[in-house]
This record gives structure tokens, C-alpha cells and sequence, in this order.
């Protein structure tokens, strides 16, 4: 069981079990709503998740047609990230890593995106490495 939280504290979460993967994404939105170089993600499906408080959410479309693709979630005082809906594969989350309250033992091996990624990162221990999504 791993617990976390927004900045300010208004959401808490907890996110049980095993994960499907923790995966950097060096996305441009990742970029502009982290206000970082990349996102650290984990990756793990909507039934692990138990969030106490209230979450806004931001929903991204139009890459296909109108459909929503992405749902961001975030804390509506303080405005911390805590997770992405990834709705075009239903029921899978990707809760933001930095949001845990026990940040030691992340360890990423995939990255998305590195069509976006800036010239100046460089992440050790990646097994996976993917140009888009
Ligand atoms: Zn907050």
C-alpha cells in the first residue's frame, strides 16, 4: 500500500497492489502542467486507487475527433497534479509519482514520448523507450 497527497493536503490518496508499470512521459502537456521536463507516472489501474477529497479535472480532446483522451485530475486549491484518466484504455491510471508521500522507492524503466523530449535529459535505466505514447 502506498499513500500520497496533493501539496496542500485537501486530497489524500491511497494506491494498493502491484503496478502495471512507472513510466516517464516527456509529453509537452506533461511538461506544461507539471511546469517540469517530464512527468513520472504509475501506471496502475483505477480499482487500486482510493482518493479521499475533492479533485478537479481537466479533460484533453480533439487529437481524435472530439473524444476525450486524457482526464487530468488535480487539486483544485492547491492545483497538484494527482492523476491522468487515460480514457482510450478504460480504467487505467497514471498517478503522479512526485505526489507520493514515500518518493524512494520509484523506479522508472519506460519512457513515452521522447518525441518531446528535451535535449538535456537523460534518464538512466530505461527499458523501454518510446517515441510516441
Ligand atoms: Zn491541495
Amino acid at each position: 500500500m502506498q499513500t500520497g497527497r496533493c501539496l496542500c493536503g485537501a486530497v489524500t490518496y491511497e494506491l494498493a497492489g502491484d503496478l502495471i508499470a512507472t513510466a516517464v512521459c516527456h509529453c509537452d502537456h506533461c511538461q506544461r502542467q507539471g511546469g517540469s521536463a517530464f512527468s513520472v507516472n504509475l501506471i496502475a489501474h483505477e480499482s487500486q486507487m482510493t482518493i479521499h477529497g475533492e479533485l478537479k479535472a481537466y479533460e484533453e480532446r480533439g487529437e481524435l475527433g472530439d473524444q476525450v483522451y486524457v482526464r487530468r485530475r488535480f487539486c483544485g486549491t492547491c492545483g497538484s497534479p494527482i492523476l491522468s484518466e487515460i480514457t482510450l484504455s478504460a480504467g487505467i491510471i497514471a498517478v503522479k509519482a512526485g505526489t507520493l508521500d514515500d518518493k524512494s522507492a520509484v523506479n522508472p524503466n519506460v519512457e513515452a514520448w521522447c518525441v518531446d523530449k528535451q535535449p538535456w535529459v537523460a534518464l538512466p535505466g530505461m527499458a523501454v523507450s518510446m517515441e510516441r505514447e
